[in-house]
């Protein structure tokens, strides 16, 4: 007889290590039923079932915490029995383990509960965004930067970082996040070590947790700078819309010369000394149908990578060609997920193909914005959103800065998922959380409401869910590959 089997994502890390080029979401987790022998349980009667190869049954659970589950037959039939309500003493051995674990995902529940209670956690993860300078070598499409001649001071920068450590240890945040970024931040390199020097000593000095990125647009890193980012133990992100044309038409140089063959030459010269760089691939309808390339890219090389919309802002307007048309953007997408489907990486798939939707845990806001972030620009003055520099709450000097930043209530509003009209009875609501609340005031004038790319995100994330199995059954060597 076979015994039962069950594979979930591993999301240990996946929420707070997938880089993108926003702010991450504050997961939540199940309020796990207190097992006893005495325990009468039922199946989650929310679930839908995916068929997978070789009698393989996927299950997603809208209100998890896993979003999908995989289960082979026997435990596919164990679940099922739970149709009728059994006590827990019914079961010994594997198949106890095997439902004491569906518990904590979700998968059977108690019958008085009727589904899954989520309870809220508390972010463990300060984040801020260093504004290093406004100057950038590139003209993208879409950014949504003046390009004024300015740059962040070491002084300013000092201040900055420990404004965030202060608010750090004075909220109990485990771990500080520095996201440093720009216009192009390798022009200030030099104060990108000065300043992650002097953030690891005020780490250690706090015991807490540091993890530093750099925001690259990858046109100017060398060797040296490569070497010095080791040293420092900082990751590195690099944004890459395509190959070749499709990358040139959104991201060229001032000059309008095109930065793909530069770009693609940084990748693997990072990669060549050991340093591997996130990918953040800009989704719009100007280089939609370049995705499948893109992506064939970038799996050759193994590279981490997320998926993100175009979201238009007061200086990409006249681009119309920028717009995410819905069919466009979700063939353009299906086809790219037909290139990943035919070589599934190692890396979860759950948080990087769907824009800000993440599949890896479920949550109530897209992004940690007004929550557990800060956007410090390069005077020092600190706004909720990085696409909101022009509009600052704060400055280095604001007391008690970051409850400052969660009472503003002038700006963007970070709305919780059940709250917005037409998410809270959805389906997809704990991972999709309705966007960018920035992108659906642009379309709507409220933050209270779904995503304009609603219809965009319903269309792929079944398939993201699909791709997701199948990559899972790939690595427990129940797929064959061809
Ligand atoms: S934006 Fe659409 S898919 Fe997302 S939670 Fe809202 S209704 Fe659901
Ligand atoms: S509000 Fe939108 S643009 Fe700003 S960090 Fe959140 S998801 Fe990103």
């Amino acid at each position: 007889m076979t015994i039962p089997r069950m594979f979930v994502t591993k999301y240990d890390d996946i929420v707070l290590r997938d880089e993108c080029d926003c702010a991450c979401a504050v997961i939540l987790c199940n309020d796990v039923i207190p097992l006893m022998e005495n325990s009468v349980l039922q199946s989650n009667k929310d679930v839908t079932r995916i068929q997978f190869p070789r009698n393989w049954q996927g299950l997603y659970l809208p209100d998890g915490t896993n979003s999908l589950v995989l289960l082979n037959q026997p435990a596919y039939d164990l679940w099922k029995s739970f149709q009728e309500k059994r006590y827990l003493s019914a079961l010994g051995g594997e198949k106890l383990k095997i439902a004491q674990d569906m518990v904590k995902m979700g998968l059977l529940v108690s019958p008085d509960a009727q589904s899954v209670v989520l309870k809220k956690t508390q972010n463990t993860q300060l984040s801020a965004w260093l504004h290093l300078t406004d100057r950038c070598n590139l003209r993208c499409a879409y950014c949504y930067l003046p390009h004024k001649s300015e740059d962040m001071t070491l002084k300013t920068g000092r201040a900055t970082i420990e404004a965030t450590f202060r608010e750090a240890r004075d909220n109990s945040y485990e771990q500080v996040k520095l996201k440093y970024s720009g216009g192009e931040s390798l022009l200030q390199f030099s104060l990108i070590v000065g300043l992650h020097k002097y953030a690891q000593k005020l780490a250690k000095k706090h015991s807490l947790k540091l993890d530093g990125v750099v925001l690259s647009n990858g046109t100017l890193l060398t060797e040296k700078i490569i070497a010095k980012m080791q040293g420092l133990d900082l990751r590195l992100m690099i944004s890459l819309d395509g190959v070749g044309d499709w990358h040139d038409v959104q991201r060229p140089y001032a000059s309008g010369r095109g930065s793909f063959a530069d770009v693609a030459e940084s990748v693997d010269l990072a990669l060549a000394h050991g340093l591997i760089p996130d990918t953040s691939i800009t989704v719009s309808g100007r280089n939609a149908e370049g995705l499948s390339e893109i992506i064939d890219w970038v799996l050759a090389r193994d590279l981490p990578f997320s998926l993100n919309f175009y979201r238009q802002n007061d200086l990409s307007i006249p681009h119309e060609d920028l717009k995410l048309e819905e069919d466009k953007i979700i063939a353009g997408m299906l086809s790219a997920f037909e290139v990943i489907e035919h070589n599934l990486p190692s890396r979860s798939l759950l948080a990087s193909l769907t824009d800000r939707a993440n599949l890896s845990a479920p949550h109530l806001r897209t992004c940690s914005v007004g929550d557990s972030y800060l956007v410090f620009n390069q005077h020092g003055q600190v706004s909720k959103c990085q696409m909101k520099m022009d509009s600052p709450i704060a400055d280095i000097n604001t007391e008690n800065l970051l409850q400052v930043v969660r009472d503003d209530k002038s700006g963007i509003q970070n709305i919780s998922v059940e709250d917005k009209e037409e998410c809270r009875d959805c389906d997809w609501k704990y991972f999709c959380t309705g966007g960018c609340s920035l992108e659906s005031y642009r379309a709507t004038g409220r933050y209270d409401v779904k995503s304009p790319n609603c219809n965009i995100y319903k269309a792929i994330l079944p398939e993201v869910l699909r791709l997701e199995g199948l990559r899972l059954l790939k690595e427990a060597g129940e797929l064959e590959v061809a």
